[in-house]
């Protein structure tokens, strides 16, 4: 079997009502739908952010491969952008696409869901928290803030047991207000976690720890600009809440410097930049050895949740000796509830939770299928070709 081509659909799909973190409005969600053909007219799907001429200028040089030489494959395309750290970015988006697009298709040729691929699986669910809580304009307006309030009662009722707010978007005394309004909505057997997505200084995110401590926030996440390990080191020593991070981690390497220091408690590779399948579960067991729990990150649409899950099924319980319970030492994921038009229309199935669990997929390859009219509504532009 050879690659013959990658085809890729831009997405965008158009946010009615906008909603804000600290890094401003979104109005839109995007992805870059990536499908792998083979010689024999197998195809699999992956997705990334890269633009799609920067993706086809990196990708061409795959065509001819064997997809079912995964490390080969994620090789040719890092490698070629290795000096001076050109890995981190686009080559790590484009092996992360491939590779999970290269898993979904020799699943299906060989009729196995990429679980046993990978080896197998230890558990058939996949514990998951609800991602959502941005600002909505109503709450900007309202400091009782009755859209959060809301949200989070319907993520409770949906039955998710945890799930992770925005900081960093108002003034301080605003944010610790907000947290402490979500405890006290959610009551104390919900789990709540806090994202400033890099909002403060180290000095000013150790004094939001410090007065949203109380709310028993479960983790504390990207505090400060990731690219600054020693503030990042110096947060999770002094913070009384645990911190979280690494959503924009490219490859091992970058992975390796935040495990290696103990830069923050939890780690959150993202399996649409960090590498694709073979990277993410690499990952896993890199913070399996160095006793960090790993939480990956989850934000775009199904074809990365189904690439999550597939791995997740396969990773150790670590530490082994505790009885199995998430956040401690089963594995959990992201489970971003925020709107989302592409996502909603792009995969069948598309995954929903019981009580804050997912199953694991069981058909062939990724176990999901795109819909060609939802590439056709939202792509922007042409198919982009590499062959
Ligand atoms: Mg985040």
């Amino acid at each position: 079997m050879k690659i013959e081509r990658i085809e890729l659909h831009n997405l965008v799909g158009k946010i009615d009502e906008p909603y804000k973190s600290s890094m401003g409005w979104k109005t839109t969600r995007n992805t870059l739908a990536v499908k792998v053909i083979a010689d024999d007219g197998t195809y699999g799907w992956g997705e990334t952010g890269a633009g799609a001429n920067d993706f086809a200028d990196v990708a061409r040089g795959i065509v001819g491969m064997n997809p079912e030489r995964f490390g080969s494959v994620w090789q040719s395309i890092v490698n070629t952008r290795y000096q001076g750290g050109g890995y981190a970015g686009v080559a790590s988006n484009v092996a992360s696409a491939i590779d999970i697009a290269l898993h979904d298709l020799v699943g299906k040729s060989r009729g196995l869901p990429v679980y046993e691929l990978l080896g197998g699986k230890v558990r058939d669910r996949i514990f998951t928290y609800a991602t959502g809580l941005f600002y909505t304009e109503k709450d900007v307006n309202d400091s009782t803030w009755p859209d959060l309030r809301e949200e989070a009662q319907s993520h409770a009722e949906a039955g998710f047991k945890a799930m992770k707010m925005k900081i960093g978007g108002l003034t301080m005394d605003e944010d610790v207000d907000r947290v402490h309004t979500l405890r006290r909505t959610v009551g104390d057997d919900i789990r709540i976690m806090v994202d400033a997505n890099e909002a403060y200084d180290a000095g000013t995110a150790i004094a939001m720890s410090r007065r949203i401590a109380d709310a028993n926030v479960g983790w504390f996440e990207e505090p400060t600009s990731s690219q600054a390990l020693d503030d990042n080191l110096l947060i999770t020593t002094q913070s009384p809440v645990p911190t979280a991070g690494g959503e924009s981690a490219s490859t091992r390497r970058d992975v390796a410097r935040l495990l290696r220091r103990r830069i923050f408690d939890m780690i959150q590779p993202e399996i649409i930049c960090v590498g694709g399948i073979s990277e993410l579960k690499l990952c896993a067991q890199m913070a399996e050895a160095f006793n960090i729990q790993f939480v990956p990150h989850f934000f775009n649409t199904h074809i990365s949740l189904a690439a999550i899950l597939h791995v997740l099924a396969t990773i150790s319980q670590a530490p082994p000796a505790h009885p199995k319970e998430p956040f401690v030492n089963e594995p959990a994921t992201e489970f971003d509830q925020t709107v989302h038009p592409v996502r909603s229309a792009l995969t069948d199935p598309f995954f929903t939770q019981s009580e804050g669990w997912v199953d694991v997929p069981e058909k062939p390859g990724l176990g999901i299928e795109v819909n060609e009219d939802a590439l056709d509504h939202f792509r922007v532009g042409d198919v982009v070709v590499a062959d």
